[in-house]
C-alpha cells in the first residue's frame, strides 16, 4: 500500500484547520460594527443636545409672550385714561420700563438660543449622515462577511467528503499511526522529503530510508517520527 494518501490525508487535514481558523476569526466583531456604535452614539448624544435646546427655547418664547402680555395689560392701563393720579401713573411707567428690561433679556436669550439651536442642528444632521453611512457600510461588511463564511462552510464540507474518501484508501493501522503523530506534532503528521530532509525537521533522512519512502514504503522521520514521503 501507497503512502500517499496519507500525504493527502494530511493535506486536507492541514487545509480543513486552517477553513476552522478562518471561521473562528469570523467570529470576532465587525470592526464596522464598532464604527456605528462610536457615530450612533455621538449622533445621539448630539440629538440630545439639540431636543434640550429646543425644548428651552420654546419655553423662553412662551415666558416672552407672557412678558408681551403683561406689558399690553399694563400699558392698556396706563392710557385708559382711568388713571389719572400723577402717583400711581408714574408708577405704572415704572413698571412698563422693568417690563422692558425683562423683555429684553428674553430677547437677548432666545437669539443666542436660536444662534445654539441652528448650531446643534447642523450637527445633528450632520452625524446623522455620518450614521447612515456608517450603517451602509456596516451592512455591506456583514453581507461580505455571510459570503465568506458560506464560501468556507461550503469548502470544508467538500473537504469532509475528500477526506471520507482518502480515508479508505488508507489501512487501519496507518491511520492510527497518523492520528497519534498527528496530535503529538502540531497537526502535522506526514512530512514530504525534500533535499534529503525531513520537512518537518529539518534533519537529514539516511539514503536507505530515502530509497524505502521512493518505494512508497512506510517510513517514518528518525528525528522526529514523522511518516515520510517523497
Ligand atoms: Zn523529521
Amino acid at each position: 500500500m501507497s503512502t500517499l494518501p496519507l500525504y493527502h490525508l494530511q493535506q486536507i487535514d492541514s487545509r480543513m484547520e486552517s477553513i476552522e481558523n478562518e471561521l473562528s476569526l469570523l467570529l470576532e466583531p465587525l470592526a464596522e460594527e464598532k464604527g456605528f456604535q462610536e457615530v450612533s452614539y455621538s449622533y445621539e448624544r448630539v440629538e440630545k443636545k439639540r431636543k434640550e435646546a429646543e425644548r428651552l427655547q420654546k419655553a423662553a418664547e412662551m415666558e416672552l409672550s407672557s412678558i408681551e402680555s403683561e406689558k399690553k395689560a399694563v400699558e392698556k392701563k396706563l392710557y385708559s385714561g382711568k388713571v389719572t393720579n400723577s402717583k400711581e401713573l408714574l408708577q405704572l411707567e415704572k413698571e412698563i420700563q422693568q417690563i422692558q428690561k425683562k423683555r429684553d433679556v428674553m430677547d437677548e436669550r432666545i437669539l443666542k438660543g436660536m444662534e445654539t439651536l441652528e448650531q446643534l442642528e447642523k450637527e445633528s444632521s450632520f452625524k446623522k449622515k455620518e450614521m447612515e453611512a456608517a450603517k451602509a457600510s456596516l451592512e455591506i461588511a456583514q453581507k461580505n462577511r455571510e459570503g465568506e463564511k458560506t464560501n468556507l462552510v461550503q469548502a470544508l464540507d467538500e473537504l469532509k467528503r475528500k477526506r471520507e474518501n482518502q480515508l479508505q484508501a488508507i489501512n487501519l493501522e496507518w491511520i492510527d499511526l497518523y492520528l497519534s503523530l498527528k496530535d503529538k506534532k502540531d497537526g502535522v503528521a506526514v512530512a514530504k522529503v525534500e533535499n534529503q530532509a525531513c520537512g518537518g525537521c529539518f534533519m537529514e533522512v539516511p539514503g536507505t530510508l530515502i530509497q524505502k519512502a521512493r518505494s512508497l514504503e512506510m517510513v517514518t522521520c528518525s528525528s522526529c517520527g514523522r511518516i515520510l514521503v517523497m
